[in-house]
């Protein structure tokens, strides 16, 4: 059975871009009889904004925008994470690593998403140490995958990224780790989401297949630009979400290159998601990094 889902970091209101990554997901779901879930990457704590996650739940809802099953919270998972962790320790292709930011600055390169890991600690065994990061060795082999929207992906992850955290040295699993167990824990078989994540999807697969887990399928949609810039919270682009919710879908299926009923403006918001639904198809979005929305 399909399932998808959208799972926004609470670290402020949805924006139009998310709201974007929202629909692509909740449409593709829905065209494919599928289950569409929402899980709250809360697991970053400093990011997370008091309130964030009423509102977000509020705007989708606003939107009818309804999720299956109840909302997952990465906080609570903790254990699983331990784990999936603990299995990786067992089967030696991780160490520990106490290099400094500053250090890596000044002694690695700059890669597609911070700097190349050129494998400072992997020979040093450390041990008693008070504060230190745990890394994955990756291999030589190309990581490929097949996005349903962007084409062929390759990436060689020793070259390109090095070996990477999987949980930090303040104890916290990384971004990277926990999703990889998310997707296993929901059985998530399609993932829509934004380019911005794209770089960071071999690394996904990679855990993914060295945990065993099924790799679900990828597409990744154009983020929403403005002035060349990914929408934030801090640039403001509220108009764009609020007031009428036609409005809003109507926007997001043009920014999907979605085809639109000549008579939108007659039809009611359900009439709106049911035609969008009907006539998703995710080879339409644009293989495009990203799109202006100005
Ligand atoms: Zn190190």
């Amino acid at each position: 059975m399909y399932i998808g889902r959208f799972a926004p970091t609470p670290s402020g209101d949805l924006h139009f871009g998310s709201l974007v990554t929202a629909i692509a997901s909740f449409l593709d779901a829905r065209k494919n009889n599928g289950k569409w879930l929402l899980k709250i990457d809360d697991l970053d704590r400093p990011r997370v904004i008091t309130n964030s996650v009423q509102s977000i739940l509020k705007t989708l809802e606003s939107l009818n925008l309804f999720w299956d099953s109840t909302e997952s919270y990465q906080s609570q998972r903790l254990e699983a994470y331990e784990f999936y962790f603990e299995k990786l320790l067992k089967i030696n292709q991780t160490y520990k690593c106490n290099c400094s930011r500053r250090y890596l600055i000044n002694n690695s390169k700059l890669g597609v998403d911070g700097q190349i890991y050129p494998g400072f600690c992997k020979k040093k065994s450390l041990r008693n140490l008070d504060s230190f990061a745990t890394r994955i060795i990756v291999n030589e082999f190309l990581v490929v995958i097949e996005d349903q929207i962007q084409g062929l992906i390759s990436q060689n992850l020793s070259k390109e990224i090095g070996d990477f955290i999987i949980k930090r040295n303040d104890g916290q699993f990384s971004y990277q780790f926990a999703i990889s167990i998310d997707n296993k824990l929901d059985n998530v078989t399609n993932i829509v989401r934004g380019a911005d994540l794209l770089t960071s999807t071999p690394r996904q697969v990679y855990l993914q297949n060295l945990l065993d887990f099924n790799i679900p399928k990828f597409s990744h949609i154009p983020i929403a630009t403005i002035d060349k810039k990914k929408i934030s919270k801090s640039n403001d682009d509220k108009i764009l979400i609020k007031g009428n919710q036609k409005d809003v879908w109507v926007k997001a299926l043009r920014f999907l290159n979605q085809p639109i009923s000549k008579n939108a403006s007659q039809m009611n918001l359900d009439e709106i998601i049911e035609s969008a639904i009907n006539n998703w198809t995710i080879s339409k979005v644009r293989a495009l990094h990203s799109i202006e929305i100005f």
